[in-house]
């Protein structure tokens, strides 16, 4: 049951789940089972084997294709097999043209293991579309981007890149444009009615925004999409279990109502962060200095919870992160909890020395997804372990 013109939030609680037929359950079962009983030979409910299709998935699945604006969703047991999904379809020979500030396992699963098989990448800043004009090359068949990128918050024009590839198209070139939404989740940002052709998320992080599933999910637009993310699923089996599916549509139920608490609190904290003498750069897209910040209000119905900051040195950076306690020093980010991190020597620490240095990353830049806890307890937080500084 998916029905556009109805708002977010009802789309989140009601798209894609109806109360159960058989006993009026309201929630969609955790259905564990792998196979599905047959009346006769080749006729059944719609259901044959649960890595192909399981009724739990499916609800998830139609859900987020509606939260979206897309045709189809299909989801992987992580964002990164989200990727890895996306990646598959490409032959050897083909092209993909990627942004040079993405999440840190996306280049790592191209460039170690998805090369191997002949496919080609080129990492491009995608925040100037020269250089994507440029790097586009005849056997492009993907451009991929994440906007705002991690942990640097730059913002790319996801319309300017979806005019460069669709102009490629015109010109009768095979070529799609992926966007990574997870830091802001379909709640602020529809990279779909930009133009995008396909939408990825871990949806480890605000989707589910209760850390405690992994979990990823390609949405798409076309019946090409749908045929090929399925037989994906199918062929390579890197799904999400029925349990997992349960807790991204139960988190999935409070999205809009936890994006508005975190967005509220990261413009309190950014605030904050911008007004602390010891700190020289702050890092949010909803900060009037932030360079892209028009583009930002222009794409985005909101500027999200993610804000990293200067300490100064690898030193200050550690004695910071050392000396929170309502923050937890951790991976990840999209939770109920804050989470603060130091990408240089934790999600940043594959691209190396130079790699950091290409994308502006220094050692003592602290990142910070916010949470939604009081916002006072927060700054209290922040408060005494800056005082080290
Ligand atoms: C976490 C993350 C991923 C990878 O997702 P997993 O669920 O950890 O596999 C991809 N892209 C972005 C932007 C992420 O934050």
């Amino acid at each position: 049951m998916t029905s556009n013109h109805r708002g977010f939030s009802t789309r989140a609680i009601h798209d894609g789940q109806s109360p159960d037929p058989t006993t009026g359950a309201v929630n969609v079962p955790i259905y564990a089972s792998s196979t599905y009983a047959q009346e006769e030979i080749g006729k059944h409910k719609g259901y044959e084997y649960s890595r192909v299709s399981n009724p739990t998935r499916t609800a998830l699945e139609e859900n987020l294709a509606s939260l979206e604006g897309g045709a189809s969703a299909h989801v992987f047991s992580s964002g990164m097999a989200a990727i890895a999904a996306l990646v598959t379809m490409l032959k050897t020979g083909d092209h993909v043209l990627c942004g040079s500030n993405v999440y840190g396992g996306t280049p790592r699963l191209f460039d170690r293991i998805i090369a191997n098989y002949g496919i080609h990448f080129t990492y491009v800043d995608t925040t100037d579309l020269n250089q994507v004009r440029r790097a586009i090359q005849a056997n492009t068949k993907l451009v991929h981007i994440e906007t705002p990128t991690n942990p640097m918050m730059q913002i790319t024009d996801i319309r300017a890149i979806a005019d460069i590839c669709h102009q490629r198209r015109k010109e009768g070139q095979e070529i799609d444009l992926s966007v990574d939404n997870t830091f802001m989740s379909p709640y602020f940002q529809r990279p779909l009615e930009w133009g995008a052709d396909i939408v990825m998320h871990s949806t480890t992080k605000f989707l589910n925004g209760h850390s405690d599933g992994l979990g990823g999910v390609l949405v798409g637009t076309t019946p090409e999409h749908k045929e090929s993310f399925a037989f994906v699923q199918k062929c390579t089996g890197g799904i999400l279990s029925p349990f997992e599916c349960f807790l991204v549509l139960r988190g999935v139920k409070t999205l809009a109502v936890r994006m508005k608490q975190h967005e509220l609190n990261g413009r309190v904290v950014a605030d904050y962060l911008a007004g602390h003498p010891k700190i020289p750069t702050v890092l949010y897209p909803g900060l009037l200095h932030h360079p892209q910040h028009e583009l930002a209000r222009r794409q985005m119905s909101g500027f999200g919870a993610l804000i990293t900051f200067e300490t100064g040195s690898f030193k200050n950076a550690n004695d910071v992160l050392r000396r929170v306690r309502v923050c937890t020093l951790g991976e990840s980010l999209g939770g109920v909890e804050t989470l603060i991190s130091h990408p240089a020597s934790m999600t940043h620490a594959a691209l190396g020395e130079e790699g950091r240095a290409k994308i502006g990353l220094s050692d003592g830049m602290v990142r910070i997804s916010v949470g939604i806890e009081d916002a006072g307890d927060l700054l209290q937080d922040l408060e005494q372990a800056l005082s080290v500084l």
